[in-house]
């Protein structure tokens, strides 16, 4: 089984090879349960996991893959709305979870639905289909990615590549283990590169402090919550690389991220669609804002409104396409939608707006559909504004979108979580940084931005100003 060349490798046999949450499995036992597993799903067309954070979903996972089923990881804390959504969708034929897991939410006649399921009208997944992940439904409802095994070979060893990351290595990460990020990167990462991974069932600061990795893995709202706590960043010192991805680092978090631990953290950029696109090399430059290069195999191109290439001058904003080994095979059962993604001539349509300096180093400014503000004629990226204002030293979170506006088309409104700052203020501070158009014209304050499991925030969320 290609993707699991590492597994069970002599040498790689440590008792410890995968943790979670303070439970251990060689690589042996894994594949041992795991095994277990592959014989009881195989000739299913699709099996789903409660994919919870517990050492069980590594081994659910690991037995579909042998068994060559495609595995559909159900997000643990998802209602029953969304779990059936899931489970119909895919036409997974079970639900597997763990036994000691709270699943008392997981009504057991669900289960036995799913194993009865009727799968008629449901497409089967493409032979080749390892995963189908789910996307996380920030512009509209969750579609049914499907990803091949070819595509996460060639994404983790262009990940391995670029990262230097190797068989020595201890990966640490507590995120969820339904996405792309926690899950493909960060254990099948681990499992294909043979190195130790540690997942501290949460992301907290303490349990990454304590868990003495040399790599991290980790989404913004971690790391910002890192750098709250200085004595656990501290502990971070003596990594080897830092990694953010998922949703944008803000700056400041990137600059206190190397004040507290002397190390530039690097940044990544992908989707559920790509897996990695772009990332910042282990040798390369960590330049805060900035998501790097496009890895080993992967085409990267910028297209401006009109379908025409835009020019690669660090200020000219387009959608980012994509080419290359890791795209995903389309979107269960939306053949319009996976239609309606790639480009006449092949390439993949993220729906990301982004820059390109002149050497190559990539900027997500934000997304056509919702980081896109078009007031007074000019194009703004929603990025660059809220970057402006977490560059006060008050303001912690900072979202920013376009409102319809009579005169401008939109007007740009910002919402901020802040202590001890007036919107004056900060309207004023702003304009020091930003030029006229590109100023938020009110600002409303909130506790907390509403975010997903995964830290993005949810702009559809956040109340009307
Ligand atoms: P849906 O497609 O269902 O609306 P989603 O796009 O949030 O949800 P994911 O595939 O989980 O689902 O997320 C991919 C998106 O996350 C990218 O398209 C991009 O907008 C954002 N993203 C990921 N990494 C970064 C990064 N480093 N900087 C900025 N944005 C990022
Ligand atoms: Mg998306």
């Amino acid at each position: 089984m290609e993707l699991l060349t590492a597994l069970g490798a002599p040498d790689q046999d440590r008792p410890d090879a995968v943790t979670i949450d303070g439970r251990a499995l060689s690589y042996d036992a894994l594949l041992g349960a795991a095994g277990a597993v592959a014989a009881r799903v195989a000739g299913a067309p699709a099996v789903a996991v409660h994919a919870a954070p517990v050492l069980e979903t590594v081994v659910a996972v690991v037995g579909g893959l042998l068994a060559g089923v495609p595995v559909v990881p159900v997000p643990p804390d998802a209602g029953p709305a969304e779990r059936r959504h899931i489970l119909r969708d895919s036409g997974a034929a079970l639900l597997l979870a763990a036994q000691r897991q709270e699943t008392a939410d997981i009504d057991t006649a669900e289960v036995r639905t799913a194993e009865r399921a009727d799968f008629t009208g449901a497409e089967p997944a493409a032979g080749s289909t390892a995963l189908v992940l789910y996307t996380s439904g920030t512009t509209g409802a969750p579609k049914g990615v499907l990803i091949s095994r070819r595509a996460i070979a060639a994404d983790l060893d262009a990940l391995a590549r670029a990262w230097t990351w190797t068989a020595d290595d201890t990966l640490v990460h507590g995120l969820p283990l339904f996405h792309v990020h926690g899950l493909v990167l960060g254990v099948l990462g681990a499992l294909r590169t043979g190195s130790r991974l540690v997942h501290t069932g949460r992301p907290t600061p303490t349990a990454y402090a304590a868990a003495g990795g040399t790599l991290y893995f980790g989404v913004p709202t971690v790391w910002s919550r890192v750098v709250q706590d200085p004595s656990a960043a501290k502990e971070l010192a003596s990594a080897r690389l830092l990694v953010s991805g998922s949703a944008p680092l803000p700056a400041p978090v990137f600059r206190d991220l190397e004040a507290l631990t002397g190390q530039r953290p690097v940044e990544r950029y992908g989707m559920t669609e790509t897996l990695i696109t772009v990332s910042t090399r282990a040798d390369g430059e960590r330049r805060p804002g900035s998501v790097g290069l496009p890895v080993d195999g992967v085409a990267t191109r910028l297209v401006g409104e009109d379908g025409e290439p835009v020019p690669y001058d660090g200020a000219t904003v387009g959608e980012l396409q994509v080419s290359g080994p890791t795209l995903f095979d389309g979107y269960l059962g939306r053949r319009d939608a996976t239609a309606g993604a790639m480009t006449a001539d092949g390439w993949f349509r993220t729906g990301d707006m982004a820059v390109v300096e002149p050497d190559g180093m990539h900027r997500i400014v934000g997304r056509a559909s919702t980081d896109l503000i078009k007031s007074g004629g000019y194009r703004i990226g929603a990025g660059e504004v809220e970057n402006a204002l977490l560059d006060h030293p008050a303001v912690r979170e900072a979202a920013v979108l376009g409102a319809p506006h009579e005169d401008l088309g939109q007007q740009i409104v910002a919402y901020v979580v802040a202590d001890g700052v007036s919107e004056r203020e900060l309207i004023d501070f702003v304009a020091g940084h930003l030029s006229v158009h590109k100023r938020p014209r009110a600002i409303r304050f909130l506790e907390a931005l509403p975010r997903n499991a995964m830290g993005k925030p949810q702009k559809k969320l956040l109340p009307p100003l």
